[in-house]
Parts: C-alpha cells; structure tokens; sequence
C-alpha cells in the first residue's frame, strides 16, 4: 500500500469515487457517464482516439513511455493533439462511415483508419496518422475492413458482399 500519496492525488481519488457513485465520468467530472461505463462519450471517444494512434508497439521511440506500453506517433505531439483529437470527434454523426447505420459510442462505434496503419511504410506516416485518414464506423464493419484500403473495401463491400446479397435473393425469388 501506497500511504505517501499526496493530499491532492488522495482527494482526486475521492472525487473520482464520489463521481463514479453518481454516474459521472471519472476522467472530466463534469459530464454524465455512459451507461455502465465510468466515461461520458467525449473522454471515451478520446480514449479510442489515443488508442488508435499508438504506434510503437516494440517501445523502440525515444518518448516510448512502458507504462502505456507504446508511444504515440510523432505528428500526434501535445501541440497537434487537441486538434487531431477535436477534428476526429467533430466527424462522429452517429452513423457508420461505410454502411450509414447507427452506432454508439461505448457500444458499437469504432475508429477505423481508410489507409490502413499496415500500409505506413507505402503512405508515409503523415497521410495515415491524420484526422482526414480517421474515420467512425461500427465495430462489425471495422472487422470486415481489416486491412484493406478505403477504396478495397468499398470495391470488396460491392463485389462480394452485395453479389452475394443479390444472388441469395435471386434464388429465394425463384424458389
Ligand atoms: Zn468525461
């Protein structure tokens, strides 16, 4: 047990307590938290933000910090962040980038990057560590994008996908 904390650090733990108690986010203490989460909606989408951009698994940058595990990328730095960050949630509509249904934050939404991070060294870092290359989708739809580029996916989602779709119904038409 720690029991040379700081008075500030023991009466933020407090708060955070009391705010969790009463269904507010631990992390801002001013907003509602989400459903069954301790977080409102603006400190998860941030939280999504700042996983998304971790970039160093290996901790081989110089600002790698081991207890995050990773660090972020260069073009992520403090100056930068708040503009990534409030560019990234200023796209959220409540609606799936690709297929246009409704998710939630804390639930089903998720980020999803159109250059996929895999394609780094092809890009560059600066055009797939971008708040233009970030996009909002369901966590389903994510899954099926994987790796592929923006413009694969929606050629994937039209070729096999709807095909598929389209010949299922056909059949069911003539049956
Ligand atoms: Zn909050």
């Amino acid at each position: 047990m720690n029991t040379t904390k700081s008075y500030a650090a023991k009466y933020k733990e407090k708060q955070r307590e009391e705010a969790k108690l009463s269904g507010i986010c631990i992390r801002c203490l001013a907003q509602k938290a989400i459903l069954s989460r301790t977080c409102c909606t603006t400190c998860h989408m941030k939280t999504l933000i700042q996983e998304s951009f971790k970039f160093d698994r290996d901790r081989k940058k110089p600002h790698s910090s081991s207890a995050r595990g990773s660090c972020y990328v260069d073009q992520f730095n403090t100056p930068a962040r708040k503009k990534i960050i409030s560019d990234i949630i200023a796209k959220f509509d409540g609606t799936c980038h690709y297929t246009g249904i409704p998710i939630e934050i804390g639930l089903t939404a998720s980020l999803v990057f159109k250059l996929p991070k895999t394609h780094v060294s092809m890009y560059g870092a600066d055009a797939i560590y971008a708040a233009s290359n970030v996009v909002w989708c369901h966590k389903g739809v994510s899954a099926l994008k994987s790796n592929k580029t923006d413009a694969d996916f929606r050629k994937w989602l039209v070729d096999s996908l709807l095909q598929k779709l389209i010949s299922d119904q056909i059949h069911a038409n003539h049956s």
